[in-house]
């Protein structure tokens, strides 16, 4: 199960002391020393990132739509006003 394999992953990359690290050829990295070491099993690694990178996509997805919804919101908030500008008839 994922939500029994990430805390552990996740627990090692707070650790960790890069903020956005990938963990992958970074010195220092403790998520990377874990798999030296034989802590954490390297295809555990490998699942947190293709994790990560599928949350990622749906971020950037969400966020794709969020300016979507500001840009469609913009035109409804001006439509009024311009009837409002523009004299009928
Ligand atoms: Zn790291």
């Amino acid at each position: 199960m994922f939500c029994q394999a990430r805390p552990h992953v996740k627990s090692l990359t707070e650790g960790c002391r890069f903020a956005d690290c990938g963990h992958s050829a970074e010195p220092g990295c403790v998520v990377r020393a874990a798999i030296a070491s034989g802590d954490l099993p390297a295809g555990r690694l490998a699942n947190y990132r293709r994790l990560r990178r599928e949350a990622v996509g749906v971020e950037r997805r969400a966020a794709e739509r969020r300016d979507h919804r500001v840009a469609v919101g913009r035109r409804r908030r001006l439509t009024p006003r311009l009837r409002d500008e523009d004299p009928p008839g």
